[in-house]
């Protein structure tokens, strides 16, 4: 078994959106877990890595199945063997990523604990122009409001599998040539710091 942490900072908020909105506030509200924390979940990373990997398998010319699916299990490309398909169950769990323990202790000041505690002061509201909470009640009527993370939130999370030593380069390369998390990536949003996906391969347990 092998395990990857991943370390990663945002330079831009991000869109990743839970469907619900909120209060009559925003339409769109950001994904957060039991505690109120924000949270990004395991399968936005998963199809970033799995988008990328795609990428670089076509540039070193590595064939993968696209139109028809591998369905022999012990002849599978890459990319089934390491995200696995409809008939193979893929061998990597993806965590969500939590935030940071010392941005969790700075937030956990600032997330809304409970009902009657307007917002949550970890995010602002995002129309056709930046604006400002105050404000976002009168602006209202008609503007399709999404809730946004703050700038420079910082995130962790883990790969944990088993698989060869080759697809963990091969892997760790795809996360490497990641610059952005989450959707409207051409708005200028989900921009991760230059520095991108921190990579390190943690341990490894005997099984
Ligand atoms: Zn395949």
């Amino acid at each position: 078994m092998k395990e990857i942490s991943l370390n990663f900072r945002f330079k831009t908020p991000y869109i990743i959106k839970s469907g619900f909105g909120y209060a009559g506030i925003f339409d769109d509200t950001m994904l957060r877990d039991g505690r109120g924390f924000l949270y990004i979940p395991g399968s936005s990373i998963k199809g970033r890595i799995r988008a990328h990997m795609q990428k670089l398998l076509r540039s070193t010319g590595e064939s993968f199945c696209s139109d028809v699916i591998c369905k022999d299990r012990y002849h599978l490309c890459r990319m089934c063997r390491l995200f696995g398909s409809p008939f193979v169950e893929g061998p990597l769990v993806f965590t969500d990523s939590k935030l940071t323990d010392k941005q969790k202790k700075f937030f956990s000041a600032l997330i809304r604990k409970e009902e009657g505690f307007p917002f949550n002061l970890d995010t602002t509201g995002f129309a056709s122009t930046p604006i400002t909470r105050k404000r976002l009640t009168a602006l209202k009527g008609g503007l399709h409001i999404t809730e946004l993370p703050l700038d420079g939130l910082e995130f962790q999370s883990r790969i944990i599998g088993n698989i060869s030593d080759e697809d963990i380069k091969k892997l760790i390369h795809a996360i490497r040539l990641i610059t952005h998390l989450g959707g409207n990536k051409g708005k200028g949003v989900g921009r991760l710091t230059d520095e991108g996906i921190k990579v390190e391969v943690i341990n490894e347990i005997k099984t």
